[in-house]
Order: C-alpha cells, then structure tokens, then sequence
C-alpha cells in the first residue's frame, strides 16, 4: 500500500511490487508500486497539509514527534526483523540500526523546540532588523536500502520538526521497511497529509518531484551518480538540495596506536552490514613497521567471521543486497589480485548450506597499491584491501587524494598527530580512534563528490529551514 493524504491506498495502476530475501531468495512480501501520477497526488497532499503544519506550535510538533518515536518503539522488534529479512545485515545490526532510527525522531522531537530566529543590529536608530526561520516548504526524499529505516527518519523527523510536510520514495528492495515506519507515524495520528510514502519506478517518482514547483526542498541518499542526475534535474525548479552521497574511507593506522583496537575498529567498520555502508572502511593504510602484524592479526580475525542468514544469532556477515553486487566484488578481487595484490582470506563467492542467497566471504588483500580499481571505486562489499605508508605526510596525501570525501578514520596515540590529522583529512567526517561515529545529535555528511548537506543535530534542521529577513522602520 502507499500512504498518502493520510490513507492507505493502492497503487493508481494497480501494480504490486515483490520483495525479495537476499538469504534466501524467498519472498518476503509484495507492495503496491505506485505511479508518477501516485506521486503528484502526494505532493497535492503534502502541499495543502503545509499550511496547517507548519501554524502548529512549537510544542504541538514536538508532541507529534514524540507519539511517532514511541510507535516506532513498539514496533522494534518487527521493524529490525524486516530489516534482515529485506536487506540481510545480522539482526543485532539490524536492531542497532532501529534504536538510531528511533534516536532521531526522539532527538527532532525535543530540537523541534528550539528553533530560533535572531535580531540584528540596524546600521540607523530608526530601523530594527529580524530574521525569521521558516520552513522551506514541501520535502521529497528519496532513500537507499542499506538502512531501510533509519535513512528515512534521519530526513522526516527533522523536516516534520521544522515544520515541513514530506513525501518519501523508499529504495525498491526494501519497501517493506518503509511501510511498518509509516504504520508508526499512522499511529501517532497526523495531520493527513504531512508525511506520506510512494514507493514506484525510481525515475518517474523522481521525475514527478523535480518537476513540480510546489516541492521546495530534495532530500537523497544514495550513489554519487544517481545524487548528480538528481541534483541537475532539481536546479530546473531551483530546489534546496540534500546530498548524501557515496564514499571511499581511508582507514589510517599509525605505528603509536593502540593495535588492539585498531584491528577490531577496523573489522567492524570494514564488515559492518557486509561492507555495504557508504562510511565503511574502503582502504587500510598502515605505517610500515606495523603492516605485517596488522595484517596478520585483522586476516586471522576476519576469517573467523560466520556468514550465514542473518535471523540465525551466530552470523557475522549476511548476504549481499544482490546476486548483482557479487559479480562487482569479484571483478575488483580479480583485478587486485592481477596486480600484485596477496589475498590473505575469502576471495570468493561462500555456500551456506540450505541457503541459495548472495553471500560473500569477507576478504582481506594485503600489499594492495593505488592503481588498483578497488583503491578508486566504491566497494559496497566485504573486501579489505591494506596498503602501507612511511610518514604522515605521505598518507594524508594519499588519503585525500580523492573525489570523495565522507568518513576518514585514523588511529594514533599521539596526541598531536591526532589534532593534525583532524585538521588535515578533507572529510565530512573524521573518527579518531573511533570506528563508529555516526550519532543523531552530530552533523552526518560529506564533501566533494560524496554530497551537500548534514544529517543529524542542529545542523540537520537547519537543512529544513530558510532565513526570513524583515528590516522594520520606526
Ligand atoms: P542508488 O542506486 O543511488 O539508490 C538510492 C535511491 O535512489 C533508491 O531509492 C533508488 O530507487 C533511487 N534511484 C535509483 N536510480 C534513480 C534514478 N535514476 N532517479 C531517481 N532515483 C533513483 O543507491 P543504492 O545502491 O540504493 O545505495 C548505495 C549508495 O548509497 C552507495 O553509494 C552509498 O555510499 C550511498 N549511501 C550514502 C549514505 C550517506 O549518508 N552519504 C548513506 C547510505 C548510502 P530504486 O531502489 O527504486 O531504484
């Protein structure tokens, strides 16, 4: 069904979508695929709900927020099972990822409270200047399978916060998802309206919101390239644009740091949802005097990774989004292999028994060098290439050295080469002996090719928001 208008609905041509398990490749259920027409029906909805929304108080918007974070509570452990029955990360990723989707409704909904305008000194004593924050109107988002949830309460709550009506077009493997967080926002009692759900064709959907004047703001995550055609389609109509786009991380381990940590920080942000984050690690540099140990130590702990179906408690590594994904994996092993890269576990793809889903074995290639297409291409797969360095100098080079620019990590005990690598790393984000940054309360985003925009904190809201200038005589 799709949700618009505050009803739920079929699609307007009656068509149905058929989701699928990538463990199993069983069916996990169906949902209407709705049309442009579906679309634009939406954004009628969304536009005649603005008014009413946004004349809400404060408090008003606050409360509705925090009914939606106590449904979506409720329904935990039914959302985070769709999750790993859709998508296939472990269920404990998957319940991870359900407590952040609810984090940023629970955090929009106190921040809905504390949007501020500002007075400005005048420059003669018979004026007086204010500046309004006002809600930049109508929100498309369009949002990617990796995290099915919280990608989409990480764009409406702060919106419904600001007070802006949105229409959401979830990816197409996991509507499903989509569905039980709008069954939770059904349940907190709306303004018909202010939030409604289209799923459908990617192209026409999109086409429908870039083409309509009434959307003032377009909110994406997913891939580089989808984000650009997405972004010269949106200056037709001279849109507010949100890019959340893909990444490359260098992961950077200094011969001071703690190796420990180091090497179990770098499984879980090279493996986490099978590597199909777009903040995963994508490249291992580790200073010479240590790459051998590293190596060493990070292969020996990869390959006792379990992969399996992620429902059963003991997997690792569940299956890869598609049969699709595979063959990408394999042609960058290939290709690493080919030039001189040591494959030091996996490789390959991995029989689960009784299981005839997309699975991979996570892969660890060491003497990896930056000719190789997996030290360029987004990876989006469980495959760790490590790669040495001498000075820091070198490496800060190396890791900038980049279109993208989302999440960097660098381990080190040394303070001040910890502050100089804050300040030199030309990312959005930066984890310092920390391989798991992402928190609702924090600006999440990149630079370069890797988007435009924040997520999270009060930068987040401030995405939704455009600035009112008023100069008063007196
Ligand atoms: P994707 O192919 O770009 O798809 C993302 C969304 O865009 C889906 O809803 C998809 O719909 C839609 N889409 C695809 N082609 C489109 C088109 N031509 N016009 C309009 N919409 C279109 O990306 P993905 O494979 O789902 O996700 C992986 C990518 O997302 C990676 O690059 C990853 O790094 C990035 N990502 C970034 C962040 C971040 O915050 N920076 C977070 C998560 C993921 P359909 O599914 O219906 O095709």
């Amino acid at each position: 069904m799709l949700y618009i208008n505050g009803k739920w609905t079929d699609s307007s041509s009656n068509e149905t979508l058929t989701v699928y398990n990538p463990a199993t490749q069983e069916e996990v259920g169906k949902i209407a695929y709705g049309t442009k027409k579906d679309a634009e029906d939406a954004i009628k909805a969304a536009d005649e709900a603005f008014e009413k929304w946004k004349r809400k108080t404060a408090g008003e918007k606050s409360a509705f927020l925090s009914t939606f974070a106590n449904e979506l509570r409720k329904r935990s452990d039914e959302i985070a099972n769709m999750i790993t029955r859709e998508m296939g990360k472990p269920l404990r990723e998957s319940i991870g990822e359900v407590k952040l989707t609810i984090s940023y409704v629970d955090w929009y909904a106190e921040e809905a409270k504390r949007i501020y305008g500002d007075t400005v000194p005048a420059s003669s004593a018979d004026k007086r200047i204010l500046v309004l924050q006002e809600p930049v109107g109508v929100t498309a988002a369009i949002t990617p399978w990796n995290f099915p949830a919280a990608m989409i309460t990480r764009k409406i709550a702060p919106a419904l916060a600001a007070g802006c009506p949105v229409i959401v077009k979830p990816a197409s493997s996991t509507p499903l998802t989509a569905k039980l967080i709008f069954e939770a926002l059904d349940a907190a009692n709306p303004i018909e309206g202010i939030a409604n759900l289209v799923t459908g064709p990617s192209s026409e959907i999109s086409d429908a919101f870039n083409e309509s004047f009434l959307v003032r703001k377009l909110t994406f995550t997913g891939s580089t390239e989808v984000g650009k055609h997405l972004m010269r389609g949106a200056a037709d109509t001279v849109k507010k644009v949100a890019m959340e786009l893909g990444g490359h991380a260098p992961y950077i381990v200094f011969d001071d740091a703690d190796l420990e940590a180091a090497v179990d920080g770098a499984v879980a942000s090279k493996f986490r949802n099978a590597g199909q984050t777009c903040v995963c690690t994508n490249r291992i540099y580790v200073q010479e005097s240590i790459a051998d140990k590293f190596a060493d130590l990070f292969a020996s702990k990869v390959s006792e990774m379990v992969i399996g179906d992620g429902l059963d408690e003991k997997t690792d590594i569940g299956p890869l989004i598609n049969k699709g994904a595979l063959t990408k994996v394999t042609s960058q092993i290939d290709d690493a292999l080919e030039r001189g890269g040591k494959l030091m576990t996996g490789g390959k793809e991995a029989e689960v028994d009784n299981y005839n889903g997309s699975f991979f074995e996570p892969t660890v290639i060491n003497y990896a060098t930056d000719d190789m297409n997996i030290s360029r291409e987004e990876t989006f797969g469980p495959i760790a290439p490590i790669y040495t360095f001498k000075t820091e100098e070198e490496v800060v080079n190396r890791a900038n050295h980049f279109e993208y620019g989302l999440a960097a990590y660098c381990f080190t005990s040394d303070f001040s080469r910890a502050i100089r690598m804050m300040e030199n790393l030309e990312y959005g984000i930066v984890g310092l002996n920390d391989d798991m940054p992402t928190t609702a309360q924090a600006p999440f985003g990149g630079v370069k090719a890797s988007g435009v925009g924040r997520e999270g904190g009060k930068y987040g809201l401030q995405e939704y928001l455009v600035e009112k200038f008023v100069s008063m005589k007196i």
